[in-house]
């Protein structure tokens, strides 16, 4: 076929991908393994100019397409090529340079197939700080994060990889690059092309390299694990917490006791600090604290167990340890992280990824949960998540000893329509951090307004007019 050998010249006979199946299944399959397709071929150009000489070949290419991928480890479909074996998979991996470091403007400029966890490791080899923090950081690329505009555990400190952007290397649906990698904190120059770009989800562009904002390393950093009676206790804990140190209160994640047993049922290694039930047997939500400060540990460490014993002294908390080394720290943060990995070894399950106002959170979830109870009695709520911006994992397992993926199959549709209208109902959204991608197109033209729908439709057209990127994510048909 012309294209491939288009391609292959392109990029290099080894950078394309075609028969080997065992290799392809982990750029055809999803992280939740929920959607398998078959691509044209995977195609890894090795720089941005060779991503531009791609773009332009396939969109010579009556009927061909381009599915971006980075890490594959979006949880909403999006970076996975359909059936149609028309889809190109245009994989960044090969896009790594860090290509350079300013201490004085305080930013990285990075290629988009860095990984997540490199990018932090880039930063703190110059002694500053690249803040964003997910459980996928050992995998995912800054790519994705930004096509995804991905949020993760400091976004109440530090914002979402959106705030985190200050420019960006594109290649266009026409083939063209551009670029904004500035590292300018103002540019009032007209529309803001680069937020177009972040969260977009492969629908627009190309994202070949970002221009980032780093951050003073902090001097002190204190973790704490909490056990509360209930969400609102949990809710007003943290606003103890939040009037009591403001920035310096970086991360604010809470679980309930259901999410933490499946984790001590699968990684055995793994124990939970504070017990997961009262006295009465009652189910407790667990809570993890993260305090960073530019002062010393001493003071940071005095200031949280003074505010914490505050919070069971005024009910608001049951019990609270503080991890005494950075070990400790470490295997809390393991407990909350490896809900995900827990959930997927039990099988497959529902999935919202809910936001609603903090004042309403609480009552959104036992709203959902009594609606819930009358769709899927029996189902196990594993609701757990970053607290702190109002974003919680709303997930339902099977009821214990039932067939998971016919659980799935059986009882999505009715679940998906009970918790997104609870969390209409809260002023909420149905996709805080996530995205769209293939799994929530629906729901996407059930419940955006119209008039933000043709507009989003509007852009992509202008954009992208033949429709070369990510066709069946995001939008409806
Ligand atoms: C265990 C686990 C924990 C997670 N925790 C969080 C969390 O706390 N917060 C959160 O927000 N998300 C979380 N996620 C999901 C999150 O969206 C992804 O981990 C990450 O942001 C996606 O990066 P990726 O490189 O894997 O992208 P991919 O999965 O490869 O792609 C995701 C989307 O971005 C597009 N894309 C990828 N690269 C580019 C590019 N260079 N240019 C244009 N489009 C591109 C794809 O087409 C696709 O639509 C988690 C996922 C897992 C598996």
């Amino acid at each position: 076929m012309a294209l491939l050998h288009d391609l292959r010249a392109i990029v290099g006979e080894a950078h394309v991908l075609v028969d080997d199946q065992d290799a392809l299944i982990g750029y055809e399959r999803d992280w939740r393994k929920r959607y398998r397709g078959h691509s044209l071929c995977v195609v890894s150009p090795g720089s941005a100019e060779d991503v531009a000489a791609v773009v332009r070949r396939c969109a010579a290419e009556p009927g061909v397409s381009i599915v971006a991928q980075g890490g594959n480890t979006g949880l909403v479909g999006g970076g996975v090529p359909d059936d149609s074996r028309r889809q190109v998979v245009l994989s960044t991996k090969r896009l790594r340079a860090v290509r350079g470091v300013d201490a004085d403007n305080q930013t990285i400029t990075v290629e988009a197939g860095l990984v997540l966890q490199e990018v932090q490791a880039a930063a703190a080899e110059a002694e500053l700080l690249f803040p964003l923090s997910l459980a996928a950081e050992g995998s995912c690329t800054i790519g994705g994060n930004l096509a995804t505009n991905a949020g993760g555990t400091q976004v109440l400190r530090f914002g979402n990889a959106r705030e985190l952007c200050l420019g960006l290397e594109v290649v266009t649906a026409q083939g063209e690059l551009w670029s904004s990698l500035h590292g300018l904190r103002k540019d009032n120059t007209g529309y803001d092309l680069r937020d177009l770009f972040i969260g977009s989800e492969g629908t627009l562009g190309i994202i070949t390299a970002a221009t980032l904002r780093l951050f003073p390393q902090p001097r002190a950093e204190v973790t704490a694990w909490a056990t509360c009676r209930t969400l609102a206790d949990a809710v007003a804990l943290m606003r103890r917490l939040r009037a009591a140190f403001d920035a310096e209160l970086v991360g604010y994640e809470a679980m309930n006791a259901a999410s933490l047993a499946l984790v001590e049922r699968h990684f055995s290694a793994l124990r939970v600090p504070l017990p997961l039930a009262d006295a009465v047997g009652a189910p407790l939500w667990s809570v993890l604290i993260a305090l960073a400060s530019p002062h010393d540990e001493a003071t940071l460490r005095g200031d949280a167990e003074t505010a914490l014993v505050a919070a069971t002294e005024a009910g608001e908390a049951v019990d609270i340890v503080l991890a005494a080394n950075e070990l400790q720290a470490r295997t809390l943060w393991q407990l909350r992280e490896a809900i995900p990995l827990a959930q997927g070894v039990e099988g497959l399950n529902i999935k919202h990824d809910i936001g609603v106002p903090l004042s309403s959170l609480a009552d959104f979830v036992a709203a959902a949960d009594a609606a819930l109870e009358a769709v899927v009695p029996g189902a196990r709520h594993i609701t757990f998540g970053h607290l702190g911006d109002g974003n919680l994992h709303y997930n339902l397992q099977a009821p214990e000893g039932d067939a998971a993926a016919d659980f799935l199959a059986a009882r999505e549709h009715a679940v998906n329509s009970c918790v997104y209208d609870a969390v209409a109902r809260f002023g909420g959204t149905f996709s805080a951090e996530h995205g769209i991608g293939r799994l929530k197109r629906a729901e996407l033209a059930a419940r955006k307004p119209a008039a933000a729908i043709a507009m989003m439709r509007a852009i992509k057209t202008a954009l992208d007019p033949h429709g070369l990127f990510n066709p069946d994510v995001l939008l409806p048909d």
